[in-house]
């Protein structure tokens, strides 16, 4: 076993607070799919989890049954205390976590910046002021403070990538999940979205992000979950994990990305 890194050790939070995500024999079937297989795992608050897995593995599944994009059909879940049934707390869970797709989905009739304030000001009922007060600082925090007034279509794929993380911390979530955030970019935009999120990481956020970036992982995440046919197979370090994969469908999943 590796230390647990340095900055991280230091939190005592995240030694010993209670989980703030919570997943017990979930299970997901898409007609006679069986899609999740009685998943079971917790997050602390502050821990950065990575999910890697094979295609069609249950990983982005999972992880939108958290926020409940997709409903799940056995097993509990329960977010900051939250617990997860049918539509009831549906609204109070989605308020608490933050979702960074594959594909951005910025509204492309919108701009950057309108695209940050719709949520706060339609949901939260900011006044727009506060909106785009928090929204530069956002941008700004993400580094794209000038592409403000621009639409989607006017930036590169990096550039919506940040905004799209930027929409999502304007809700505040105190979760956020990151399905491949970098898979649709270029390799030299790679880097500035996992900075951001990196930077996220290190005040504190909790993550869980799909991803096969295996620097991000070894540097960023505290934890690394293996999805295979609907399941984890292995919650380990990172390095623990590329060094020493334990699981055979681990072993054959890393000699291809690698
Ligand atoms: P991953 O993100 O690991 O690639 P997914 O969670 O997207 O995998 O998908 C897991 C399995 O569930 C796949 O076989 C996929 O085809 C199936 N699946 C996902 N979403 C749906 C859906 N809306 N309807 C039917 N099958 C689905
Ligand atoms: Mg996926």
């Amino acid at each position: 076993m590796t230390a647990p890194r340095p900055d991280r050790a230091a939190s005592p939070a995240l030694s010993h607070a209670a989980p703030i995500i919570v997943a017990e024999g979930v299970q997901k079937h898409f007609g006679t799919f069986h899609a999740l297989r009685g998943v079971s795992m917790s997050v602390r608050p502050g821990e950065v989890v990575v999910v890697i897995g094979p295609s069609g593995s249950g990983k982005s599944t999972f992880i939108r049954t958290i926020n409940a994009l997709d409903p799940h059909d056995g097993g509990s879940i329960t977010v900051d205390g939250i617990p997860l049934q049918g539509a009831k707390n549906l609204d109070a869970i989605r308020r608490e976590v933050g979702m960074v797709f594959q594909s951005f989905n910025l509204f492309p009739h919108l701009t950057v910046l309108e695209n940050i304030t719709l949520a706060p000001t339609r949901v939260r009922k900011a006044s727009r002021a506060e909106a785009e007060a928090r929204g530069l600082e956002l941008l700004r925090r993400v580094g794209i403070e000038e592409q403000a007034h621009k639409y989607p279509a006017q930036l590169s794929g990096g550039q919506q990538q940040r905004v799209a993380i930027a929409r999502a911390l304007a809700m505040d979530p105190k979760i956020m999940l990151f399905d491949e955030p970098t898979s649709a970019l270029d390799p030299e935009m790679i880097k500035e979205v996992l900075d951001v999120m990196k930077e996220l990481a290190r005040t504190g956020m909790t993550m869980i992000v799909v991803t096969h970036e295996m620097g991000f992982a070894r540097e960023v995440a505290d934890r690394l979950l293996f999805f295979d046919q609907g399941n984890i197979v292995e919650d380990t370090t990172p390095d623990e994990f590329y060094e020493h994969p334990k699981h055979e469908r681990a072993k054959q999943f890393l000699s291809k990305i690698l």
